[in-house]
């Protein structure tokens, strides 16, 4: 009897995530802004070793990533026993929601906050916490009334999508030393290294014990398709998300490929200089059309239009120009575009396509 076959509590209530829009009818080679993808895709070194890991494919992977955690501890400056692997911080995100947080535990994050955090805490039979923000940012008073005996994590991405504003250090630490005892500060760095001098949180990391930090390699590194992410954390945080993460969770060319992308350094910043170059351009150009964005500190701009209305004209209008950008009503912004910076053609394309809209000549 089917109707006797029930998911656990919480499952039925996860909307589908859907990723950005990579193809639009009747058009060849759209340009894809709609992922925050890194337009000069990955570096040569991590796919000359992507390339050679096709002769080990019949070699089960390492368990325990040590070459991979030593190259990320020494590229950070990291204790690479408190540096955990998985595929995508999305991963490590459900590690942190499965050994932690279950039936009447609750897990916050803000308004416009990253989706997955709330399906992964649905998934684990928790209670999903959803914050006000001030103007598009977080409120750390907020984030912390809303907290109580029952909070079990907080995330927080820093900066955040889709915004891509952020919270200073100092109000993240005041986060941190405000949560009630039980409770995890989980801070999102997708996007730290698009930061110039940021460490994503770490140093805090360091200084407590009840703060983990996650990265990816989806975004500068270029390696959304391959799967990468890390946390970082207290050893007695890693250890239990240790217990719940499968062996084998990466396979042999994740591994090695990440390895070699964050020992080139240079190509990050290479991509961090041309993104912060294009980035302001980009947003200087829309609000002089009369589109607006706070200033971000990620590799897309939130464009904010005057109406849903308007966004969605604007939306269509890119499409039929070949450019995909990503509308986000579902992060509660039904006025706004988020747009990936790419290169300088797409930025450039970008920037007439919205003046033609706007009847700008
Ligand atoms: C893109 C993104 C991630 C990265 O997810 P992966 O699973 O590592 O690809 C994590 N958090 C936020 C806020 C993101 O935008």
């Amino acid at each position: 009897m089917t109707d006797q076959i029930r998911p656990q509590p919480g499952i039925l209530d996860i909307a589908l995530y859907e990723g950005g829009k990579s193809h639009v009818a009747g058009v060849a080679n759209a340009v894809k802004l709609s992922s925050n993808e890194n337009p000069f895709g990955a570096s040569d070194r991590a796919k000359e070793v992507f390339q050679r890991s096709v002769h080990s494919l019949h070699r089960y992977p390492s368990t325990d990533h040590a070459n991979l955690r030593a190259a990320i501890a020494e590229v950070h400056g990291l204790d690479a026993g408190r540096v955990i692997c998985g595929a995508g911080s999305d991963e490590v995100i459900n590690f942190l929601c499965q050994a932690y947080a279950g039936p009447k535990d609750e897990v916050v994050y803000t308004e416009h906050g990253f989706l997955m955090y709330r399906i992964y805490a649905l998934a684990a039979g928790a209670t999903p916490v959803e914050v006000p923000e001030r103007e598009r940012t977080a409120d750390v008073d907020a984030i912390l009334a809303a907290c109580n005996r029952r909070t079990k994590l907080v995330f927080l991405a820093n900066p955040n999508n889709p915004t891509g504003t952020m919270v200073s250090a100092a109000e993240v630490a005041r986060l941190a030393a405000g949560l009630p005892a039980q409770a995890i500060l989980v801070l999102d760095g997708a996007y730290a290294e698009y930061v110039e001098g940021y460490d994503g949180g770490a140093a805090l990391v360091d200084a407590r014990d009840n703060v983990v930090m996650t990265r990816t390699f989806s975004k500068v590194y270029g390696l959304g398709g391959l799967r990468i992410g890390w946390g970082y954390g207290p050893k007695h945080i890693i250890d239990v998300l240790n217990r719940v993460r499968g062996p084998f969770n990466l396979s042999t060319a994740q591994l090695d490929v990440a390895e070699a992308a964050v020992r080139d350094q240079d190509f990050v910043a290479k991509c961090r200089n041309e993104n912060a170059r294009l980035r302001s351009w980009l947003a200087v150009a829309l609000a002089e059309l009369g589109v607006p964005s706070d200033t971000s500190m990620a590799n897309f701009v939130l464009a904010r239009f005057a109406s849903q209305d308007e966004a969605e004209a604007c939306d269509a209008f890119l499409q039929e120009q070949g450019l995909i950008v990503r509308r986000v009503a579902g992060y509660k912004l039904p006025h706004c575009l988020r747009i990936t910076i790419g290169d300088e053609a797409s930025c450039r394309r970008v920037a007439h396509a919205v003046a033609q809209f706007k009847g700008v000549r």
